[in-house]
């Protein structure tokens, strides 16, 4: 089988399972020549399989020589079709773990479901005894509320009025208007079921009545805040509402943590190209203008040197404890990008940007090419004519 990406509606609905490990490889490298440092030893990630938690994984892993228990909830293949990246992530980030000879365990499961946990816990029981560190990024879709079995859809909304802005179509570098109609109340409440802190509350709640988080265990979620140029839509809309309640949640973990004398944070982060936000309206426009913006100042990171800046800097490198945090006590690994200089730039170019020029002003290559990758495809030295068999189409080595 010879695998092109198909995308629709900025969704990647093919993966190329040696350009996903290559993908793998490129951060596995990028984090050994950061050099070994101190760190969690016993680590379970949920939402591993991608993005911020799969680099997160990587630096647990190969800087501080974590053994991980990874959460996905992925796509294996079949013969006639491709498994979700995801999937070959996991098995490429297996096989160079167990050969480093790390611990590795992979649960491709539904986290906000109960069995999900208990298999987690019984994983923990068997093979690591406790966690120390437990980092908490899912992008996620849909929630099937555990105890009533009630579905909830997130939507990417704005609150109140409809909300018009510039967007890009990262293929074509197409530049239009779109408008997005407002949230119904039902709507912001079911994204905050889904992408609020409900789910991550549970699972502290479940694992310290387990007795598996070690003393002094850390827990973490990521968030985003963003610009003026996306916020009715993010920070403003219905995500953004759902990101304020895992912000909150965050007092309450604490404390229930005191008993180990454990602690929980929110590290906001910064707008990267991931699965996830591709679907986002504004987002992939913004995100093309500020990447040019960074990237011509030297400040320019990806998913890994983010985690990289996030564990030496933040959470167990020199600065610790307590780590660097705003007045609301969050982690702010958009420092960067928020910088004044930053953001002027970009909003220079967003209010210039339009169909005529924007490849001259936007990285809109950059974002189509990470894009890609994160599915395993455009990646260098990958020979993509080759047709692949089907045992590594559908491998299923999880
Ligand atoms: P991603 O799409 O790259 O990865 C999402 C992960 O969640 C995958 O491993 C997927 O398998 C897992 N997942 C989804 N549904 C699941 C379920 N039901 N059960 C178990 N696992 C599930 O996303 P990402 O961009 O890395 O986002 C991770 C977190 O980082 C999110 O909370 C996001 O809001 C936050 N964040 C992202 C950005 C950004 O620009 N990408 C910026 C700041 C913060």
């Amino acid at each position: 089988m010879i695998i092109e990406p198909v995308i629709r509606d900025n969704v990647c609905l093919t993966a190329h399972p040696l350009g996903c490990e290559a993908q793998v490889l490129e951060q596995i490298n990028y984090i050994k020549s950061q050099g070994p440092m101190t760190g969690p030893k016993r680590v379970l990630i949920i939402g591993a399989s991608n993005g911020y938690g799969l680099a997160a994984r990587i630096v647990s892993a190969f800087a501080c020589r974590a053994d991980t228990l990874g959460v996905a909830f992925e796509r294996p293949g079949r013969a006639k079709r491709t498994a979700s990246a995801g999937w070959y992530n996991t098995e490429a980030f297996t096989r160079q773990a167990r050969a480093s000879g790390l611990g590795v365990w992979n649960i491709n499961a539904d986290a906000f479901s109960n069995e999900a946990k208990e298999e987690v816990l019984e994983t923990i029981r068997t093979h690591l005894g406790q966690i120390d560190w437990f980092l908490y990024s899912i992008a996620a879709p849909r929630r099937k509320d555990p105890v009533t079995g009630d579905l909830f859809s997130s939507v990417i909304k704005p609150i109140g009025e409809p909300s018009t802005s510039k967007t890009v179509n990262f293929l074509t570098g197409e530049v239009t208007e779109v408008t997005a109609q407002p949230a119904s109340p039902t709507e912001v409440e079911q994204t905050v079921k889904v992408m609020g802190g409900e789910d991550w509350s549970l699972w502290i709640q479940y694992l310290m009545d387990a007795g598996v988080l070690a003393q002094g265990a850390r827990t973490m979620a990521l968030s985003y805040i963003g610009p003026e140029c996306t916020r009715a839509v993010y920070r403003d809309g219905t995500i953004g509402r759902a990101k304020a309640h895992l912000e909150q949640t965050v007092g309450e973990l604490t404390q229930r943590l005191e008993p180990i004398k454990g602690q929980a944070w929110i590290s906001v982060n910064k707008a990267l190209v991931t699965r996830a936000s591709a679907v986002i309206p504004a987002v992939p426009l913004y995100i093309s203008l500020l990447y040019r913006v960074m990237k011509a100042k030297g400040l320019h990171e990806n998913c890994i040197q983010q985690m990289n800046r996030l564990y030496r800097d933040f959470l167990f490198g020199t600065s610790v404890p307590p780590p660097k945090t705003d007045d609301q006590g969050r982690i702010r690994l958009d420092d960067w990008e928020m910088r004044e200089d930053v953001q002027e730039a970009v909003r220079d170019l967003w209010d210039r940007i339009n169909d005529g020029n924007a490849r001259q002003l936007a990285d809109i290559e950059g974002f189509k090419q990470e894009f890609l990758r994160h599915h395993g495809f455009d990646m260098p030295g990958i020979d993509y004519m080759q047709d692949l068999g089907e045992d590594i189409v559908a491998s299923n080595a999880l």
